[in-house]
Formats: C-alpha cells, sequence, structure tokens
C-alpha cells in the first residue's frame, strides 16, 4: 500500500516513510492511496480476540514483517490493564466503549503504546536514533511519557505550560525515572509551548541534524490503531443486539478519533451513522450543520483535550470529500490560513456528510449528563465521555445500537465529577495514586525556542 499526501505534490510513500516522517514536506497529511474492502472479512473476523482482529485490520496496510506486526501489536496492548483491551458495557439503553484501560487512563494510550513501538522499530532497522518533541495541554504528554519511557533510540522533550495543568496530569509526566524522558516546565501558555515546537519544526537545519521526530494525531499510525476498537465493538454490540449495523458517538477535538471510524465505514464496517459530539469549541458542529469551517475563539471548558478549534485531521476528510483533488485542498487550507473561514458546497438533500451527523453540548449540559447517569446507573461519566453520551442520547431513536466512545477515566478529571455529582463521591483510580507518591524531575525554563533549543542540543548530542 502506498501513501499520498492531501495536498498532492509529492510522490507516494510507504508505510515506514509515512510514520517516520509523520508529516509530507508539501506540508499536507498522509492517506493510503486507496483503502482495502474488507466486507468479505468480517463474518470471520468477528470471532477473533482484540488482538487477532487488531492483526488482521493492520497487515492491509502496513509494510513490515507480519511476525514483527504482531509482535508490535502484543507488546502494545500488554499495557492495558482490562483482559478484553476495550470493554464494551451496556448502561441505560446504550453501548460505552471503556477506551481508558490504558497506563494512563486516556483512549491516547491505544494509538501511543503503537506508535512509540514502531519507532523503535524503524529506528533500530535504519540504525539512527531520534528527538520526539511535542507541546501538551495534558493528557498527550502523559500519554507519550508512558508510552516512550525506556525505549531505545527515542528521547522525548515534552513541554507543557508551568502551573497551567493539573498536579496529576503534571505527575504522569514528571514522574518517569528513565532518562530518554525529559519534561519541560514552560513559563507560559499552551500556545507558547506550541509555537515553540513550531519554531523548531521550523528550522530545517536544526530539525535534520537532530532528526526531531513528533507524536501529534496528524501520524496516520496513530489513526490506524484506533480504527481496530471501532470493529471490535461494532461485531459485540450487533451481536448482543442481533442488528446488522451500529451507530457510534465519538467526543471529538482534533477529528483523530472519529476520523478513524470514518475509515472503518469505507473499509466496509456497517456504521450506519457517525455522531461527532463537540463541547462548546464547536468549529466541527458548525461545519457538519452548514457546510462552513470558520475559526472561533478557544473557550476553556471542562473537556479540555477537546478545547480546539483547528482540527488536524480535518484536512484529510477535505481530502476524501474533494474526490482527492490535492490542488484544492491545498488552496482551502491556505484560504483558510488567510481568512479563517471556507466553505464547502452542498448536495442537493444539503446533508455536508450522509454519514457524520453533529451534535453541541454546552458545560450545563455535559454536568447535567454525568449527574444523570451517575443517579440513574451508578456510572460516573469522565466530562469528555459525557460530551459524546449527550450526542447519543439524541439519537436513541435509531433501530441500531449505539456506541458512545469512553475516552478517560473519570479519576482524571476530579473537579469536574466533584461539580457535576457533590462530595458525596470520591472518583480514585490505584494509577493515579500511585504517582501521588513518586518524585517529580523537570526542568523550568523561559518561554523562548532557544532555551529549549540549548536543553536539546545538551541531551540528545547528535547520534551517529
Ligand atoms: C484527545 C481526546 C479527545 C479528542 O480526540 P480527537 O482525536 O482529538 O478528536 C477526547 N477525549 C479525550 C479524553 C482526549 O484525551
Amino acid at each position: 500500500m502506498k501513501y499520498i499526501s492531501t495536498r498532492g505534490a509529492i510522490e507516494p510513500v510507504g508505510f515506514e516513510t509515512a510514520v517516520m516522517e509523520g508529516m509530507a514536506r508539501d506540508g499536507g497529511l498522509f492517506l493510503p492511496d486507496e483503502f482495502p474492502n474488507v466486507s468479505k472479512f468480517l463474518p470471520e473476523w468477528r470471532k477473533l480476540s482484540y488482538q487477532q482482529l487488531a492483526f488482521e485490520v493492520m497487515k492491509h496496510f502496513v509494510d513490515i514483517p507480519y511476525d514483527v506486526v504482531q509482535k508490535i501489536i502484543t507488546e502494545s496492548l500488554s499495557r492495558f490493564s482490562h483482559p478484553e483491551i476495550c470493554p464494551l458495557k451496556k448502561v441505560g439503553g446504550l453501548f460505552i466503549l471503556e477506551l481508558f484501560h490504558g497506563p494512563t487512563l486516556a483512549f491516547k494510550d491505544v494509538a501511543l503504546q503503537f506508535l512509540a513501538r514502531l519507532f523503535e522499530y524503524f529506528l533500530e532497522k535504519r540504525k539512527t536514533t531520534m528527538n520526539i518533541v511535542v507541546a501538551t495541554s495534558g493528557d498527550t504528554g502523559g500519554a507519550a511519557v508512558e508510552a516512550i519511557r525506556g525505549l531505545k533510540g527515542i528521547n522525548l522533550f515534552v513541554l507543557y505550560p508551568y502551573g497551567r495543568i493539573s498536579p496529576d496530569q503534571e505527575r504522569q509526566m514528571t514522574t518517569a525515572v528513565e532518562g530518554n524522558i525529559n519534561p519541560l516546565a514552560i513559563e507560559g501558555s499552551f500556545d507558547d509551548c506550541q509555537s515553540i515546537v513550531k519554531n523548531l519544526f521550523a528550522d530545517i537545519e536544526f530539525r535534520d541534524s537532530y532528526r526531531l521526530g513528533a507524536v501529534n494525531s496528524i501520524n496516520f499510525a496513530r489513526l490506524l490503531a484506533q480504527t481496530v476498537y471501532y470493529f471490535y465493538a461494532a461485531f459485540k454490540a450487533m451481536a448482543i443486539s442481533g442488528a446488522e449495523r451500529c451507530l457510534f458517538s465519538v467526543p471529538t477535538g482534533n477529528f483523530g478519533d472519529i476520523f478513524a471510524g470514518y475509515i472503518a465505514k469505507l473499509m466496509g464496517l456497517p456504521v450506519e451513522k457517525l455522531v461527532l459530539a463537540t463541547n462548546e469549541n464547536d468549529i466541527l458542529d458548525r461545519f457538519f450543520k452548514t457546510g462552513i469551517y470558520r475559526r472561533g475563539e478557544v473557550r476553556q471548558t471542562i473537556s479540555p483535550s477537546m478545547d480546539i478549534q483547528i482540527a488536524s485531521n480535518f484536512e484529510r476528510y477535505l481530502f476524501l470529500r474533494m474526490n482527492k483533488d490535492g490542488n484544492k485542498v491545498a488552496h482551502l487550507m491556505e484560504q483558510f490560513a488567510k481568512d479563517g473561514v471556507i466553505q464547502i458546497e452542498l448536495s442537493a438533500d444539503s446533508y455536508v456528510d450522509d454519514c457524520i451527523v453533529s451534535e453541541k453540548c454546552t458545560e450545563a449540559e455535559c454536568l447535567n449528563m454525568i449527574a444523570d447517569f451517575y443517579h440513574k446507573y451508578g456510572y460516573i461519566l469522565d466530562p469528555h465521555t459525557a460530551v459524546g453520551v449527550k450526542a447519543a442520547e439524541q439519537h436513541k431513536h435509531s433501530k441500531y445500537p449505539i456506541i458512545a466512545l469512553a475516552t478517560a477515566h473519570p479519576a482524571k478529571f476530579p473537579d469536574a465529577i466533584k461539580a457535576a455529582i457533590g462530595d458525596n463521591v470520591q472518583v480514585s483510580h490505584p494509577t493515579i495514586e500511585t504517582l501521588r507518591s513518586r518524585i517529580q524531575k523537570k526542568l523550568v525554563l523561559a518561554a523562548d525556542t532557544e532555551k529549549v533549543k540549548n536543553v536539546i542540543i545538551e541531551r540528545a548530542g547528535k547520534g551517529n
């Protein structure tokens, strides 16, 4: 399988290059030139374990020996505490797909555990090393630390806004004892961290000589790992309810997770609808209702991992929507960067997409949803999951089962749970408790690209 760029200005590349480069050199994102249709395998796949299913899905996309793929999958799933990896629970007429049984209690572990091991394999093969630099406002940083600590050939530099993330989130990044993890507490905002990372990548000489790499959600391998649980959950929900199709409700920020579901549908999984759920940062909700993609101000909410106004994976959707016309996409993205708005033509029935429907959830609705679900069913939703469940509730009339993706464990967001339900419920998780007694290490730095650069130079060495 070959990978092409959404801006159409590079020669197709293999899986290895797509993973190692992360972003195409023409500024676009990688996508397979064609998605395999797996419809004929579905009856067989229903019987597989999560690990077996992951291999069957992924083998269509990778160019590495099958025994290596199997080993990478097994290892990357070995850190999940539930025997089923991502168990499906029926709660009050909905299916809840629990994606938070990994080491940092958020669904990002599914993708990052896999991606980190791919890096390790390719680096060993190429006999080189890599320095990953990532800016984070919370979940991604912790998941990257957990995935990369102790791996050979990889150093991780994780930049976070000092004093602006929760103490538990900070501990997830600062308590690793392995020498390849470098938490950098930046005296500034998340945007400052993000712009330092952008500056580092824009300095081509520095980027090449220190072999900088990225783990943000533009990497296609992350989507691939997430596609697996759509198949897994659909088979289970359809078997339990005797249905031929199903719906998914997905709390969305960067359009990554839901795009993985879109891929599953393109591959032939009978997905009736994908319900896209946003918090008050509703650029995607507005787009799927009107066809107009217009940037807004970022608002802080109680579901912070979705406080995003520019969804990086949206470009992939746009590319498929524009019949893979890279020129058109490049033009639209340029226009968006300049004007902050683009518009696409709607079909006669005026739907933006006949598979994707969207819902927005306000802060008050989110809190109510958490309280409601707890009082009715005794099940505590984290605030991101609650956004998706609220949207799912609006599609309960469907004759097909609906699966809501639970993207984080509630113990990661105790303040929101307290605000919704009150003091009488305690959410906790041993993973988070354990970190509280560990020693933290971090380097506090001014929000200055040169200072960060010097740390990388000092700690990374030039490798070979
Ligand atoms: C990252 C994240 C999301 C949003 O996922 P996208 O792939 O960016 O749409 C939702 N919930 C949680 C808990 C997250 O960490």
